[in-house]
C-alpha cells in the first residue's frame, strides 16, 4: 500500500509540472484529491491492515495528499502570474507612436455673424426672442398692416401649407407676438433671430430658405433719432469704423415712414466700383418707424407709443462682411467653405 501511495504522489506531481494552464491544473486537482480520486479508492482498502499498520499509512496518505495539494497551490500561482505578465507584455504601449490627430470642428459662418449681432445687441439691452418657423397667416401678415388681398403681400413668395398655416416669410411675426405678449405696455426692446422661407429659385443671391435678424423697440418717446443712431452703431461695429452709413425713403407695410440703410462700399469708399455697381454704397438693412396701425393691432396705444424696427438678413451681412459670392455656399456645407472660417475664430 505504502508503495501504491509513493507511486501515485509521483503521478500527481508529474501531472502537476505538466499542466500547462489553469483549467488543466484543476482538472488534476479533481482526478487526484477528490472524493472519487486514486488515493481514496487506496484508503478504503485499509481495512485489511492491521492495527498496527493503520494509523501508519493514514499519516502517509495525509502527507501524500498535503504534498500534492502544496504542489497545485505553488503551480496554481506560478500559471496566475505567468497569466499577467503575459498581459503586460502584450497591453504594451508604444510611447513613440504618433497620435491620431483629433478633427475640431468650428463654427457655421451664419452662426458666428447672428451670435456677433446678439452680442452687439445684449449690448444695447436688447432681449432674444425666438417664434415658430411654421406661423399664422394672422401673425404673418395681418398683424403686420397686410390684410389679406394686400398687394404688398406679393412682395414676399409664400409657402402656404392650408389657407391660415404658412412658412414664415420673415421674422416680424415674432414682433407681433412680443407685442401681444406686453398687451399695450412698453417698453420692447427685442431682437429675433431665424429661419425664414421664401418661394424663390435659389442662385447667387436668392435661396428658398435664409436667416433674418429683426429688431423692434416701443416706447415712449421713441424716435427716428434713435433708429439712426442704432443702426449707424450697429453698422460700424459689424462693418468697421471708417465705413459710412447713408438712409434712403423706402416702402413697408409695416413702417411709416420707411427707409433703407446703406454703407459704404468696402473697395472704393464711396468712389464707385464693380462691387456696389458703381454707386459707392451697398445697401444693407430696412427699417422704419412702427406702423401706428401696427401697433394698435398688437394693443399698444400709438397716441402714447412710438416705435422702430429694422430687418436685416445675416446672409448677406456675412457675404459682405467675408467677401462671399453665393449665398448657397452657407447652405451646401462643403466642409472646403466651411474650414476657412476656423482660423478666424
Ligand atoms: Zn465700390
Amino acid at each position: 500500500m505504502e508503495q501504491k501511495l509513493k507511486e501515485l504522489e509521483q503521478q500527481a506531481l508529474d501531472a502537476v509540472e505538466a499542466a500547462s494552464g489553469l483549467k488543466e491544473l484543476n482538472q488534476v486537482r479533481v482526478s487526484y484529491l477528490g472524493k472519487k480520486g486514486p488515493i481514496t479508492e487506496v484508503l478504503r482498502g485499509m481495512g485489511k491492515l492491521s492495527a498496527e499498520e493503520r494509523p501508519k499509512m493514514g499519516a502517509l496518505a495525509n502527507k501524500v495528499r498535503e504534498t500534492i495539494a502544496e504542489a497545485i497551490e505553488t503551480k496554481n500561482h506560478e500559471l496566475e502570474q505567468a497569466a499577467v505578465l503575459k498581459r503586460l507584455e502584450e497591453e504594451t504601449i508604444d510611447v513613440t507612436l504618433p497620435g491620431r490627430p483629433v478633427t475640431m470642428g468650428n463654427r457655421h459662418p451664419l452662426t458666428k455673424i447672428i451670435e456677433e449681432i446678439e452680442d452687439l445687441f445684449i449690448g444695447m439691452g436688447f432681449q432674444i426672442a425666438e417664434g415658430p418657423e411654421v406661423e399664422q397667416d394672422y401673425y404673418n401678415f395681418e398683424a403686420l398692416n397686410l390684410p389679406k388681398g394686400h398687394p404688398a403681400r406679393d412682395m414676399q413668395d409664400t409657402f402656404y401649407i392650408t389657407e391660415e398655416l404658412l412658412m414664415r416669410t420673415h421674422t416680424s411675426p415674432v414682433q407681433a407676438r412680443t407685442m401681444e405678449k406686453h398687451q399695450g405696455k412698453g417698453p420692447v426692446k427685442i431682437i429675433c433671430p431665424g429661419k425664414v422661407y421664401r418661394r424663390d429659385n435659389d442662385d447667387a443671391t436668392h435661396s428658398h430658405q435664409f436667416m433674418q435678424i429683426e429688431g423692434l423697440v416701443v416706447d415712449e418717446n421713441i424716435t427716428m433719432g434713435d433708429l439712426k443712431g442704432t443702426l449707424e452703431l450697429f453698422a460700424k461695429k459689424i462693418f468697421g469704423a471708417d465705413r459710412n452709413v447713408r438712409f434712403r425713403p423706402s416702402y413697408f407695410p409695416f413702417t411709416e415712414p420707411s427707409m433703407e440703410m446703406d454703407i459704404s462700399c468696402k473697395i472704393c469708399y464711396g468712389e464707385g466700383c464693380r462691387v456696389c455697381k458703381q454707386t459707392g454704397w451697398i445697401e444693407v438693412l430696412g427699417s422704419g418707424m412702427v406702423h401706428p396701425r401696427v401697433l394698435e393691432m398688437s394693443g399698444f396705444d400709438p397716441k402714447k407709443y412710438t416705435g422702430f424696427a429694422f430687418g436685416m438678413g445675416p446672409d448677406r451681412i456675412a457675404m459682405l462682411k467675408y467677401g462671399i459670392d453665393d449665398i448657397r455656399h452657407f447652405y451646401t456645407n462643403d466642409v472646403r467653405f466651411l474650414k476657412q472660417f476656423a482660423v478666424q475664430e
